[in-house]
């Protein structure tokens, strides 16, 4: 069913089994594992999928190896898991990272990581090479996995690098070092993309489950909820035995909706930025550096493509609204670049994105917003003291890493309340484009040549659409070739037939679900004024927009990215 399909049917049908709130990775997550438990869900997202928090991570799938310190051995364990079954399921997104942690001091934090993980100090300071010796040794036990022929490895061990090692392999490292270590973690690409592909597949196998963008939750009492689609104002009313709070920074507020005093999250805004700078990329290589300054902030410089992702801060915020990257924090991430490489000469003029988001951490009255718990938990509110029909089970922490083990257990919770058997379980369900995908670049080739024999699509083009979807790439080209197409003059790696297919297929609505979140056009600084008349045009055409309603997009694209992005076009 399309979108006003599924609204007319809730029209005719207000009932539901499971409603969930928020379209974020724990929200599609949890939609995901119910679909394929044969439940009849609905998701709401009041804007675009993966439009909160979950746009703006640090790209990693990580465990996480600090919280070590704060004891959280479950946590770790839990997230190096779900590192290696993302790599394992979607290896058109996420893939390994080798990561290095340039280290200064050689014994520094030898005291305080015992004595901090006893909860008894509460500065974090600098790390020296002993204790990341020792971390990085529980990391690996975590990584090992047990397979059909014993314990196998998704990544390989850690490893230590003298400081000459070192300065051979990055000769622009700050020679002051001591030793580097590497490890791996996972990088996830295109986060966004993952989440609609987890989306696209949960409603292919399900025909009752369905995920709408652009519809809020804006009340309820008793046994119903209102929706308003956000692109016609409509309402619509739905009667669900159960509510799945996943609103992210949110929670509160979408509680407070439905009558509900509740005080479950303590959020803490994190920036970005994203910099061009060939000579930084250069000196990175194909390596993340992951270092803490000297109060034991954590810094990451990570290979985006051809550009360098720069991160983050932890920062208490009360209106997530109003998280935006500020100059200060460019200047502060600036300084950091300079201490692992003090030769490359950097300014805010490099910088061509900047992002925001706020984690749904759980309220605490820790002093460091480092010692907040990122394990995620669910809080369930029911019974006398709401006037609600059923219960709300709200979404509390959690990382992009780990969503699938969130939703598994929230899914497990669900199940149990609706008295309804798990029938699948999604450890080792491939993911959209993953599904098939050959891992064997002779294999991948192979496929690549037959697609483009029988879709008539090049090789050359193939082989972008394969980077950019996996296996999906299939339904891509065979829908480019159904038509007449062409390439696009100011984005020569699209066609107009590609973009058409994602805005039929992908649940997009608005030139910026495009610009920001399906592709990675402004994030990697691709945009121009013209390519946004250009593309303004495709939509146009594929969507039926007047005159009237192409200039309103584009003004409301040009306006987020000055707004949020820093991006003047
Ligand atoms: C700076 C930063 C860096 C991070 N880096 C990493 C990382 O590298 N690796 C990792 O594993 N994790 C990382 N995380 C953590 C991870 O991104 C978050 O924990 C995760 O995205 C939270 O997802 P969520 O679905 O709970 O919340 P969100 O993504 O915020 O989703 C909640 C959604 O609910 C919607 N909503 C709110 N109210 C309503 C309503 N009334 N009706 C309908 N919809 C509503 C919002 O629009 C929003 O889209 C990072 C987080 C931040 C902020």
């Amino acid at each position: 069913m399309n979108r006003s399909e599924v609204l007319s049917s809730l029209k005719d049908n207000p009932n539901i089994s499971v409603l969930i709130i928020g379209g974020g990775i724990n929200g599609i997550g949890t939609f995901r594992d119910l679909a394929f438990n044969d439940v009849d869900v609905l998701l709401v997202e009041r804007g675009d999928f993966c439009s909160g928090a979950s746009s703006a991570s640090s790209h990693m799938a990580h465990g996480g190896i600090r919280y070590l310190e704060n004891g959280e051995f479950r946590l770790v364990r839990e997230a190096v898991q779900e590192r290696n079954r993302l790599i394992r399921n979607a290896p058109h997104i996420v893939q390994p990272l080798p990561t290095a942690i340039p280290i200064f001091k050689r014994f520094s934090g030898l005291l305080n990581a015992p004595l901090k993980f006893l909860r008894m100090l509460d500065k974090p300071s600098e790390r020296g090479s002993l204790v990341i010796k020792i971390g990085l040794m529980m990391y690996d036990a975590f990584s090992r996995t047990q397979g059909r022929n014993g314990a196998q490895r998704v990544v390989p061990k850690h490893q230590f690098l003298s400081r000459d090692q070192s300065l051979r392999k990055w000769n622009q490292l700050n020679p002051e070092i001591v030793n580097t270590a590497i490890y791996y973690d996972g990088a996830i690409l295109r986060p966004e993309r993952l989440a609609v592909e987890l989306i696209l597949d949960a409603e292919a196998y399900n025909p009752n489950a369905h995920a709408l963008n652009y519809l809020t939750m804006v009340g309820g009492s008793e046994d119903t909820i209102i929706l308003r689609d956000e692109l016609t104002d409509e309402s619509y009313d739905v009667r669900p035995k159960l509510v799945i709070n996943a609103a992210g920074s949110w929670i509160d507020s979408a509680n407070r909706k439905l009558g509900l005093s509740t005080r479950f999250i303590g959020g803490t805004k994190g920036s970005h930025i994203i910099l061009k700078h060939d000579e930084l990329r250069k000196a990175i290589g194909d390596h993340e550096f992951y270092f803490e300054n000297d109060d034991g902030r954590l810094v990451l410089i990570y290979p985006l493509f051809d550009r360098v992702l720069v991160g983050t801060t932890d920062v208490p915020i009360e209106n997530p609204d109003e998280a935006r990257c500020t100059d200060e924090e460019a200047d502060y991430f600036l300084h950091m670049i300079s201490r692992v490489f003090p030769n490359i000469k950097l300014s805010r003029d490099d910088i061509i994105f900047r992002y925001s988001g706020v984690r749904p951490l759980p309220h605490s009255s820790a002093k460091l917003t480092s010692q907040i718990s990122r394990d995620h938990s669910i809080e369930v509110v029911s019974g006398a003291w709401t006037n609600l029909a059923f219960p709300i089970f709200s979404l509390v922490g959690g990382k992009w890493t780990s969503f699938r083990a969130f939703a598994e257990q929230v899914t497990d919770k669900a199940l149990a309340y609706l008295k309804l058997p798990r029938k699948k379980d999604t450890r080792a369900l491939p993911i959209g484009g993953g599904h098939g995908y050959p891992r064997d670049p002779t294999e991948r080739k192979r496929q690549i040549e037959s697609l483009s024999a029988w879709t008539g699509v090049t090789r050359e083009r193939l082989k972008v659409l394969f980077e950019r979807y996996g296996t999906r790439a299939e339904s891509v080209a065979t829908f480019m070739n159904g038509g007449t197409d062409f390439i696009l003059k100011t984005m020569p790696d699209y066609s107009r037939r590609e973009i058409a297919f994602l805005i039929q297929h992908e649940k997009i609505y608005h030139l910026d679900d495009f610009v920001l979140r399906r592709s990675m056009l402004a994030m990697l600084g691709h945009l121009t004024r013209e390519m946004i008349d250009e593309l303004s045009g495709v939509f146009a055409n594929t969507l039926g927009w007047d005159a009237e309603q192409r200039a309103a997009e584009v003004a409301r694209t040009l306006f987020i990215l000055e707004d949020k992005h820093g991006i003047t076009l």
